[in-house]
């Protein structure tokens, strides 16, 4: 089956032109002007449209046990969501409890995934916890193609590492290089800050950002660029939110640190006064790290402008609103998330591109192709180039339309973006070079998506060398 993509504005990381894509089977073959195309083939009249290479979400949660209950979507309805929303190939973080077997955990979230995604998939092996058995599951699980880990610094008795459990993890990812993306905040202090504010009443969602202040977000920050300076590993620190965070994270980089930054949907668009907003509107908004000060958002924007923030995930995590209600009484135990995969490319370019604070370019590399570099499935995703991947975006600049629950493929209750105006949305996206959205619509085929193995790229380099180099 071939599929020609006629007459649409092709935009990469790099490049804008107008141009035709022609498409066999699952990969792009050409890619002119005026291109002809034999008989029989499906042609997408992309004429006054963009055509952007399918954006990736580096960081999701579909399948999810947390705090008492579980995460809302199934691969069938998360995926979905993320194709309609332009999102070609998603990473899910794989998240054991403590007292489970790495490898069990993994073969739980394997099992769940495969045969239900309607788009491709990845995903991040969280380690948290590091005994006896955990470095040969964790070998056995790189070979397995899952070539990145996951640590938390956060949640205490639950996903958190200890700086020992830390340090073997680093170590390890060094040697087998992976890159190890983290979760930055004091455990410790979230929860010595969260029994001092019950204790005094403080019992609202409006307490959560104050129990995890900026201050603690820039400590795990820097605690984790110290521990991959001290191992020589590859990190990426996953839902940046705050400007403290910012300078501790790009500090290390300018010492030679090998650390890459993540910043998500949420902490672009919304501020603390979401979460502080009364009963379940606010807790709809409570996620970690929490809502910032509205002051941190302008940094964020322009720091994602300069590319010192690498990537924009969604951390899409959707709990609906009875599983928010359970933490009515008590801050502490609402469930910390928010969905965003259907959102984040309308929201990111209306927001962004649209507004002038972000360049197209860096729109298509912060959403898909630094996502695909650094997690090792460039090129055959990220860009739209001879031999690629045919996963497209066919963009309709100029839809207009509102975010809203109503109406939503992901399997949730409520949209934390509601009614924000959107300039623009995908018309027709590809996976594999089949049409899987046409005209905004999901038509595609439910299990098509494909878990996409991936190579460890980060050789294990003396630590001092790499500094050396930067210095010279
Ligand atoms: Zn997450």
């Amino acid at each position: 089956m071939a599929l020609l993509i006629k007459g649409g504005e092709i935009v990469t990381a790099e490049s804008r032109s107008r141009g035709d894509i022609f498409i066999e089977d699952e990969t792009i073959t050409r890619i002119g002007l005026d291109l002809t195309a034999p008989p029989g083939t499906e042609v997408i009249d992309a004429t006054g449209k963009l055509v952007f290479p399918g954006f990736i979400d580096p960081h999701v949660h579909i399948h999810l046990p947390f705090m008492a209950t579980f995460a809302k979507d199934t691969h069938a309805t998360a995926s979905k969501a993320a194709l309609i929303g332009g999102t070609t190939t998603f990473i899910e973080m794989c998240c054991p409890s403590r007292n489970e077997d790495a490898l069990d955990g993994y073969n739980t979230w394997k099992h769940k995934a495969e045969g239900n995604s309607a788009c491709d998939y990845a995903f991040h092996m969280a380690v948290t916890c590091f005994d006896s058995k955990t470095e040969a599951h964790l070998r056995e699980i790189v070979r397995d193609g899952t070539a990145s880990f996951k640590v938390f610094l956060a949640y205490k008795n639950f996903f958190a590492v200890n700086d020992e459990e830390l340090f073997h993890t680093l170590r390890l990812a060094a040697e087998l290089g992976v890159i190890t993306t983290a979760h930055c905040e004091n455990a410790e202090l979230v929860s010595q800050l969260q029994q001092l504010l019950l204790a005094e009443g403080k019992t609202g969602p409006e307490w959560h950002e104050p129990s995890r202040p900026e201050a603690v977000e820039a400590e795990g920050t820097s605690r984790f660029a110290t521990f991959l300076e001290q191992t020589g590993a590859t990190g990426y620190v996953v839902h940046l939110s705050c400007a403290p965070a910012l300078r501790a994270a790009v500090e290390a980089r300018l010492r030679g640190v090998k650390i890459h930054i993540e910043s998500v949907l949420p902490h672009f668009l919304l501020d603390k006064s979401y979460a502080e907003r009364l009963g379940v509107e606010g807790m709809k908004h409570v996620m970690s790290p929490p809502l910032r000060d509205k002051r941190n958002l302008p940094a964020l924007w322009s720091a994602l402008q300069a590319g010192l923030i690498d990537t924009v995930g969604t951390d899409h995590c959707p709990f609906d609103i009875e599983q928010k209600l359970l933490g009515t009484n008590n801050f502490t135990q609402i469930p910390n998330g928010i969905p965003g995969i259907e959102d984040r490319v309308n929201l990111m370019y209306t927001f962004g591109v649209k507004r002038g604070v972000l360049d197209i370019h860096r729109l298509v590399d912060a959403l898909s192709t630094r996502p695909a570099k650094l997690f090792g499935l460039f090129p055959r995703k990220g860009t739209i180039a001879v031999g690629a991947d045919a996963d497209l975006v066919v963009y309709d600049p100029t839809y207009r339309g509102t975010i809203s629950a109503a109406g939503q493929a992901s399997n949730n209750d409520y949209n934390g973006f509601e009614g924000f105006a959107i300039e623009g949305r995908p018309s027709h996206v590809t996976v594999r070079g089949k049409v899987q959205v046409r005209d905004g619509v999901f038509v595609g085929e439910p299990g098509r998506g494909r878990m996409i193995r991936r190579q460890p790229q980060y050789s294990a380099q003396n630590v001092t060398e790499e500094v050396a180099t930067h210095a010279g």
